[in-house]
């Protein structure tokens, strides 16, 4: 199996997670996101409560290069407190933008390090970004 079939089946994978797309009680925010180009539209629903995302789930249709990101993005940092968040956002944005990152630090991505590939990508990185994009405007509120 070549590497871009494994890539593949990842994101198949996580796009069809359903325990991650789900209805969550008493949301405190709702950040929805929408990109034109490839018509994802996907909200973010979370409940923080003291500094702590204690739910995380995310409603919409989108491709699967955009569903999977958010999947992984939601696995990732439920039941974190808002600074790791924070700090696994902020390496998410890093590892895009190429700029240097601490292996430790891109460890914390798991199998999120995977959209890396999409960098290069002009129409998908934006799929791949759209959730990340959504979370930190939310952690940032
Ligand atoms: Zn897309």
């Amino acid at each position: 199996m070549n590497f871009d079939k494994l890539y593949q089946q990842i994101i198949l994978d996580y796009a069809s997670r359903k325990d991650l797309k789900r209805e969550i009680e008493d949301p405190t925010h709702v950040e929805r996101g929408h990109n034109p180009s490839c018509g994802d539209d996907i909200s973010l629903v979370i409940r923080l409560k003291n500094e702590i995302i204690e739910d995380i789930s995310f409603l919409g249709n989108a491709c699967a290069i955009s569903t999977a990101s958010t999947a992984m993005l939601v696995e990732l940092v439920k039941g974190k407190s808002i600074s790791e968040a924070k700090n696994i956002v902020n390496t998410f944005f890093s590892m895009m933008k190429n700029e240097e990152v601490d292996e430790k630090d891109l460890e914390l991505l798991n199998e999120a390090k995977i959209l890396e590939i999409t960098k290069n990508m002009p129409a998908r990185i934006k799929c791949a970004t759209l959730s990340w994009h959504n979370l930190k405007i939310i952690l940032e509120k």
